[in-house]
């Protein structure tokens, strides 16, 4: 690899890969979130949308801007292949002031239902890692927890989450990032969700390899121990790799 800049270094490539193999999906967007953060804390706590922007700047600044996407046709079942940008999975800006920063967004909604007005946030990824998919009622304990005030005190049934859960796409659109989608082979459109912490993955558990692989190689030719080859900078890496296997 030809070096990562910014704050995904091959170091924190390396950890974030050993302590992402065995996690699942939401606990590993946890772990990304922390590496994406401008400070390394909080954005577990921030609105998806906003996490996926910040994941986003993460992955372009070190894998660059093209993300690559395998999707099946839902109609005629060819495989594409389609390379999409940051800019085209993220929202639009809000309209209005050319101050785009994120504390002026909204935090909370708000709605009436059943004579209560109910007020809600948007889905973090600790909420995520919180609530297991897998379990009985996920998705309407995943909303609960969105739910931060009920006036007057009332139980929700689940239409009112349901509410809940339309409005959320509204206060955060960058949650749920969707690609248009049209089939070369039968013209079929349509849109499928990508998930932006799970390509990240993808990139970071990749680019890990690689440099295993790299030590590997470099200890086997040299004698080199781990530390070596990893001080060792990937420009010159790559030229110890070219003579050692010429
Ligand atoms: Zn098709």
């Amino acid at each position: 690899m030809s070096g990562v800049p910014c704050r995904l270094t091959e170091a924190v490539v390396l950890d974030l890969w050993e302590r992402g193999l065995a996690e699942v999906p939401a606990a590993r967007r946890l772990l990304l979130a922390a590496a994406a953060a401008p400070t390394g804390q909080g954005a577990a706590d921030l609105p998806l949308g906003t996490l996926n922007s910040l994941l986003l700047e993460l992955r372009c600044a070190a894998f660059g801007d093209a993300l690559p996407c395998a999707a099946d046709c839902p109609a005629c079942g060819e495989s594409l292949d389609v390379t999409v940008t940051a800019a085209e999975l993220l929202p639009p800006p809000s309209g209005g002031a050319d101050d785009t920063d994120a504390a002026a967004e909204p935090t909370t909604g708000s709605l009436t239902a059943l004579g209560a007005t109910v007020t809600f946030r948007a889905i973090t990824a600790r909420d995520a890692a919180a609530v297991d998919p897998a379990s009985p009622g996920a998705r309407q304990t995943l909303l609960r927890r969105c739910v931060v005030d009920v006036s007057p005190p009332a139980d929700l049934p689940d239409e009112v989450l349901e509410e809940v859960a339309r409005r959320l796409a509204d206060l955060d659109p960058g949650a749920d990032p969707l690609l248009p989608l049209d089939c070369p082979f039968c013209h079929h459109r349509w849109t499928a969700s990508l998930d932006v912490a799970e390509h990240l993955w993808t990139d970071v558990s990749g680019c890990a390899r690689r440099i295993l692989h790299e030590v590997h190689a470099l200890a086997r030719a040299y004698g080199w121990s781990e530390a070596d080859v990893l001080s060792v900078s990937p420009v010159r890496r790559r030229f110890y790799l070219e003579v050692s296997a010429g």
